[in-house]
């Protein structure tokens, strides 16, 4: 059996126990990983003095592989979203978020079975902002009214939306290559492309370029953001691979989380050329922080990602079946999912789910030998 070494980075919050919960899983799954724990977050900040220590970064770049519980950006102190310098310092172009209905999990649909592609290095989330009131922006508005482009109240701030041809086209590839290699059968683009001329119009006219190159292997069609809102919560089960510029792309991935039973089920990937960071779509929820409340399965669910890139692919569906198992029999849910289901029977802590879990794995793997 091969063996890995995987950065993990248990974050803030419920990070710890979603991660303990998650090692616990991968472990009883059968794969031999060793985990080298790494810091970041407001956690390691008294002690690093920085949300994203050097030495982090590092070691996802010697391990090429990380698994990473949320991250809080501290408000007001002049820190940037960790989970943005991380994709930057790794260029993890892609967030990928597979979203599919888990019978008993609470979801309002029974057949959702959708991949979620989000461009991760641009649009609104550049980081690109004026402030209200600078002396930058007072030149950037004089700049626009110059060029006859329109006219920005003089008490705006502003946030530049970037949309490259280089970007929408990486994004829209991955798309069709993904869908190529997981057997799916269409890719749809949306944007804004009706309003935003320059910036969306280029998304869905690169998108469209790139789709002819696999015309007859995977189909492609487009939405506009608000349609596909709307369709979304009428008929999920029309959606394959979606594939969205950054801003829309966050929207919408909270969006079908909802549907099929929320955060606390929703696993992610950060992914680019070189390196591949797994998290869950989910915050640090301090609401619940520990108290042994958080649902891990969205870690675990993306622990199994994970071991899919790894090619551990005979663990990776141990364990969605594992989870499909715990969830199909109802009786060990977390409070999130009780609500969600209605179900009255008394709501698993963190520790117990895990437990039913790993029971599941032990009795799947003792069958099958
Ligand atoms: P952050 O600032 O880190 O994004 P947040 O609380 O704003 O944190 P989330 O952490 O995503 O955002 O939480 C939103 C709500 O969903 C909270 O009420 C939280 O308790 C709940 N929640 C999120 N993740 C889980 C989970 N894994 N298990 C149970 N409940 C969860």
């Amino acid at each position: 059996m091969a063996s890995h070494t995987v950065t993990l980075i248990p974050g803030d919050g419920i990070g710890s126990e979603t991660s303990a919960a998650m090692q616990r899983v991968v472990a009883a799954s059968g794969v031999d990983i060793t985990w080298e724990v790494a810091p970041a977050g407001a956690a390691c900040l008294e002690e690093y003095g920085a949300v994203l220590p050097d030495s982090t970064v590092e070691a996802v770049r010697r391990n090429k592989v990380a698994i990473k519980g949320p991250i809080t950006t501290p408000v007001g102190t002049g820190f940037r979203s960790v989970n943005v310098a991380l994709r930057k310092a790794l260029g993890l172009y892609v967030c990928l978020r597979p979203v599919w209905s888990i019978p008993g999990a609470g979801g309002r649909y029974a057949d959702v079975d959708l991949v979620i592609v989000r461009e991760n290095s641009e649009d609104l989330y550049a980081g690109i902002e004026f402030e209200e009131g600078s002396d930058d922006t007072r030149e950037l508005i004089d700049f626009v009214e110059a060029r006859g482009a329109g006219s920005i109240r003089p008490d705006s701030g502003i946030s530049i939306k970037p949309i490259s041809v280089t970007a929408t086209r990486n994004i829209v590839e991955y798309a069709f290559e993904y869908a190529l290699a997981h057997g799916r059968r269409k890719v749809t683009a949306v944007h804004k492309a009706n309003i935003m001329k320059h910036s969306d119009g280029l998304f869905l006219r690169e998108a469209r370029e790139v789709a002819k190159r696999y015309e007859g292997r995977v189909a492609f069609d487009d939405r506009i953001v608000d349609a596909f809102c709307m369709n979304m919560v009428m008929d999920p089960a029309q959606f394959d691979v979606v594939v969205f510029p950054n801003l829309y792309g966050d929207i919408a991935s909270d969006l079908a989380a909802g549907l099929v039973g929320g955060l606390g089920i929703a696993p992610g990937a950060n992914i680019g050329r070189d390196y591949a960071v797994f998290e869950a779509v989910h915050g640090s929820a301090p609401d619940i922080a520990g108290k042994n409340l958080a649902n891990p399965t969205a870690e675990i669910l993306s622990a199994a990602m994970m071991l899919d890139h790894l090619r551990e692919r005979e663990a990776a569906a141990l364990i969605r079946q594992a989870v499909s198992a715990v969830y199909a029999q109802g009786t060990c849910l977390t409070g999130d999912i009780r609500r969600a289901t209605g179900s009255d029977v008394p709501a698993a802590t963190c520790t117990a789910f895990t437990d039913a879990l790993v029971a599941e794995l032990e009795r799947l793997r003792a069958e099958r030998e």
